[in-house]
């Protein structure tokens, strides 16, 4: 069975391990060399598998996590109020980090999302381009607004979605780009800014999984004119649940502070109680979760500079082995590696995808195949699927839209060459890419053995 660092088996390897082991703040050590031999066996056919543990710790806690936590229970004010806070606190470190104008933290990446799209008044008819190989909440996002998703197809190389098709998808009603910088890595954003510019419509990063990654010398999320981040646990930066916007543009800044916040501006001294924009909710982050993020943003940059070591030593080792294909990152892109992305290629390897998987997690290696080829079209068409969908988008209205988005041959491919390794697993030694390196040479060397299993 592949071994996928779930929420479910991450729980119950803490609760083995004894919780207190994740209190201490040592450096995580992801991977243990057996004295397996790269020449030896594959653990699949009864060697020793290459990795001795497939333990890997996530979140990390530094100390003052429990400390900032426990100031905030004790004032009273756990709501980001007025005056000082964690949250205002926070929101001016990452903007400063990330070189943005403007930061607003959010209760989630989704929020984020929802609150950026509610700021540029995107509502029912109009139309969002998209990624169809990233998180639901995307897509989810969009259809908050009783808005049209429009995916256009992937770059098989990189794994992002292809912004030389961006132009040609556009009608009068597409009102937003929306990249997403899928794993961590750059979408090609010259492409999505230069559209934008064209024909005068407003760019958001999905930059949910892009924390401090990079495209040429800006901070991803600063790019365009905004960006949105998640905080949840399995992010590089994480409250659990959170998110945040990032923008340049003041006026919009204002605009997602009201969204998110039922019409209501932001003030330092006292409460604003002029509702200025329709259409906002509530989606506040606690000065729970500013606590956490106020301890957790001081150890991001470090953890940033070892990932992207191991990232790009591991992409090196990797090449080298036929059939393998680390993910292309564009020229003037830093990855942040939320993911480790790869394909693999059957006929080149020796076995395919899914056999693969079952073969490195017998190594030890935590593995997984990532996105499944979802059908976005019969999942807009079913999110619509009601009194007022089918106001809105009568039926010849959703067929045009869904004969016009069309197919998606590439993210067909991908989803199904696709194999992701979790962001903490690029946090140990740089021996950890050697061990894995070694493991996938090896079942590379036996695939004609291993692909005996398949028949
Ligand atoms: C995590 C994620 C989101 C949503 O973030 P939440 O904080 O879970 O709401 C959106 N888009 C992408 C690409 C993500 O990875």
């Amino acid at each position: 069975m592949t071994q996928q660092f779930s929420r479910r088996n991450f729980l119950a390897t803490s609760t083995r391990t004894g919780l207190a082991a994740m209190l201490v703040g040592a450096a995580p050590t992801v991977l243990v060399a057996s004295d397996a031999s790269v020449d030896g066996k594959p653990a699949l056919l009864g060697g020793t598998a290459m990795n001795k543990t497939s333990y890997s710790r996530w979140p990390i806690l530094h100390g003052e996590e429990e400390k900032f936590l426990l100031e905030v229970l004790k004032s009273g004010q756990w709501f980001r109020g007025s005056g000082q806070n964690r949250v205002g606190q926070f929101e001016n470190e990452y903007a400063t980090m990330c070189g943005a104008k403007a930061c607003i933290a959010t209760s989630s990446g989704t929020s984020a999302l929802v609150a950026s799209l509610a700021a540029l008044d995107i509502g029912p008819g109009d139309e969002v381009i998209t990624s169809p190989y990233t998180f639901i909440a995307t897509i989810n996002s969009i259809i908050a607004h009783y808005a049209l998703p429009v995916p256009i197809d992937v770059d098989l190389d990189s794994f992002q979605l292809d912004g030389k098709l961006a132009d040609a998808a556009c009608n009068d009603n597409t009102r937003c780009l929306m990249p997403v910088h899928i794993g961590g890595a750059p979408a090609n954003m010259d492409d999505f800014l230069a559209v934008g510019k064209k024909r005068g419509i407003r760019v958001i990063e999905d930059a949910c999984q892009a924390h401090i990654g990079q495209w040429r010398g800006k901070k991803l999320g600063a790019v365009g004119d905004a960006g949105c981040f998640s905080f949840q646990v399995s992010k590089n930066l994480s409250s659990g649940e959170g998110g945040a916007v990032l923008t340049n543009d003041e006026e919009l800044a204002e605009k997602v502070y009201r969204c998110h916040n039922n019409c209501r501006g932001r003030k330092t001294d006292s409460f604003d109680f002029t509702y200025g924009v329709g259409r906002a909710v509530n989606q506040r982050m606690t000065e729970f979760q500013g606590a956490v993020l106020c301890a957790q943003i001081k150890h991001i940059e470090k953890y940033q500079e070892t990932r992207n070591e191991n990232g790009l030593y591991l992409n090196k080792l990797l090449a080298e082995i036929p059939g393998v294909l680390p993910a292309k990152i564009y020229d003037g892109g830093v990855s942040a590696w939320h993911l480790y992305m790869f394909r693999i290629d059957a006929e080149k390897f020796g076995i395919n995808r899914d056999l693969f998987l079952k073969a490195l997690s017998a190594e030890r290696i935590s593995c997984s195949s990532g996105y499944g080829a979802v059908d976005w079209i019969g999942f807009v068409r079913n999110a619509y699927d009601t009194p007022a969908g089918k106001r809105i988008y009568p039926k010849p209205v959703i067929d045009q839209w869904a004969e016009r988005v069309g197919q998606f041959p590439q993210f067909k491919k991908l989803c199904s060459q696709a194999v992701w390794f979790t962001q903490n697993m690029m946090l140990g030694p740089r021996e950890n890419m050697d061990i894995i390196a070694d493991a996938i040479r090896r079942i590379q060397k036996n695939a004609a053995e291993i692909a005996k299993l398949d028949s």
